[in-house]
């Protein structure tokens, strides 16, 4: 990773451009400390607003490139901002990290399934959090790229539209649910993505019960993957997440 920019750097042209964090937060201290450490790094720039109206009002004059969203906010709260953010035309693929002071797993899982892409729990470590802000900003330039639609990692090649997975150089034989489990986990690398979230977009169900299923056709799934089985991993009480890990990580 080339983060290290140098203003010595002739070509300016390779400079990345910067990107915009809005960052919705009621509590000034908080606000403050997250841009502080945001923009430590030099190439983000950071807006501040301090109600769930004044949130919509900003994304929408300009589209940030990620949203940290606090729930619990004067108004509107943050799970609603979530929803009306993301019923917006221009707003699908804005990463969304929600800040919560709520111990509760129920709106976790319920901002997940509205569209927010991670979260974080008060009280937060703040360099956690711009670590997790640089995960989605490349995230987003991976969907960007991810038009040709072939994954390509360490263990892991699937190729989307030729419908031929290998693993180390070996082509595997899915069926068609494990195909498309694996292509949405793959498309949302690095995010967890729950259980209902599958049932929807794999299997094409609104309120299924039989959330069990999904676990069933995962184990199915990890048991074909060989050496990228352990990428799925089982994110405790929320669902599964594909950690990426990129065809040139180190051995081992
Ligand atoms: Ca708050």
């Amino acid at each position: 990773m080339s983060a290290s920019d140098r203003d010595a750097r002739p070509n300016t042209a390779s400079r990345p451009k910067r990107r915009r964090v809005l960052v919705v937060e009621d509590e000034p201290d908080v606000a403050g400390l997250i841009k502080h450490t945001l923009e430590r790094g030099g190439d983000l720039d950071v807006e501040i607003a301090h109600t769930g109206e004044a949130a919509l009002t900003k994304a929408t004059e300009r589209v940030p490139d990620v949203l940290i969203l606090d729930l619990n906010l004067p108004g509107f709260d943050g799970l609603e901002v979530c929803r009306i953010l993301r019923g917006r035309p221009g707003f699908e693929a804005l990463p969304i990290i929600m800040l919560t002071a709520r111990a509760s797993e129920g709106d976790r899982i319920k901002g997940l399934d509205l569209g927010a892409d991670d979260y974080m729990t008060k009280p937060f470590s703040p360099r956690e959090l711009a670590a997790r802000v640089r995960a989605a900003l490349r995230r987003g330039s991976d969907a960007a790229r991810a038009a040709t639609d072939v994954y390509r990692g360490k263990h892991l090649v699937a190729d989307f539209d030729a419908v031929a997975v290998a693993v180390d150089d070996k082509q595997i034989k899915l069926t068609r649910r494990e195909f498309e489990l694996l292509r949405y986990l793959v498309q949302n690398r690095n995010r967890v993505v729950s259980r209902d979230r599958l049932l929807e977009r794999v299997w094409g169900y609104e309120n299924s019960v039989e959330t069990r299923s999904v676990d069933v056709h995962i184990g199915r799934l990890r048991g074909k993957l060989g050496a990228a089985a352990s990428q799925i991993e089982t994110v405790v009480g929320l669902g599964y997440r594909f950690i990426e890990i990129p065809e040139t990580a180190a051995a081992g």
